[in-house]
């Protein structure tokens, strides 16, 4: 399964800080995870990073269908790039989805980013239900035929009716659980706030995933990115945080 991070802080940290620095940063995730719970072996199929900017409402994303460790201009570029809000993942592609850029995570709509760590139990049939609520045209032009876009189309149309951000990706996992048992739903969403900072929301559905903050702000990532104190969150749990120093931790 593939492996996430999110991160919210008061002031710019680089990518670097998160995705390739640490003892076991996302790119060792990449080659060398410590926890896929059977879920495959390494995440070579892809990778992916969406940031914010130090511009209002702007945000970039930066997706290849290769190894992290293969692209050296994005090992050098996540140096250089800071950010206040991000979300990064390296793939492992389930068996019969493509490898492509539009399959990668972080999937992103402007500022809004999203990333799932898992796999829907009996795609494509099991979604058909739920997937009618799309309309055609969405259906038709998913990035990618793959659980994790339709995924992102759900929780978007939720986002776009106006429902919190928390609640459109609980909404999700839960229809989700019901339609498919046994999926593994780790979804990871940053948000824009009205006010103040960005909303951070992931969930724990048969996964691993580790949350640690300190004054650079709220790290969340599918494994502990070092030896610090990260705390793990419990199964069938959603994360969040609003003001990139409290996170808040409930019951599915
Ligand atoms: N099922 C998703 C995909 O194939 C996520 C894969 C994963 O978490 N390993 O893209």
């Amino acid at each position: 399964m593939c492996r996430h991070l999110g991160h919210v802080g008061p002031r710019p940290v680089t990518l670097a800080s998160r995705v390739t620095e640490p003892s076991h940063s996302l790119l060792v995730q990449s080659y060398a995870p410590a926890d896929m719970r059977g879920g495959g072996t390494v995440n070579a199929d892809g990778f992916g990073v969406g940031w914010y900017s130090d511009r209002p409402d702007t945000a970039h994303s930066y997706r290849q269908p290769v190894p992290m460790w293969t692209d050296a201009s994005f090992l050098d570029l996540a140096g250089a790039v800071s950010s206040t809000a991000f979300v990064a993942a390296v793939r492992s592609a389930t068996v019969g989805m493509p490898v492509s850029t539009g399959a990668c995570a972080p999937f992103r709509d402007g500022t809004r980013i999203f990333s799932h760590n898992g796999v829907v139990r009996g795609w494509p049939g099991s979604l058909r239900d739920l997937a009618a609520e799309l309309d055609t045209e969405t259906l038709m032009t998913l990035e990618a035929p793959t659980d994790s876009a339709v995924l992102w189309a759900l929780v978007k149309r939720r986002l776009d009716a106006g429902k919190d951000p928390a609640d459109a990706v609980a909404d999700v996992v839960t229809r989700t659980l019901a339609a498919a048992p046994g999926s593994r739903l780790n979804l990871m969403l940053l948000t824009p706030s009205v006010s103040g900072a960005p909303t951070l929301v992931a969930t724990a559905v048969d996964h691993a995933l580790s949350w640690r903050s300190d004054a650079d702000g709220v790290t969340v990532a599918s494994e502990p990115l070092d030896e610090q104190d990260w705390t793990a969150v419990d199964d069938l749990h959603l994360l969040v945080t609003r003001d990139a120093t409290t996170v808040e931790v409930a019951a599915l």
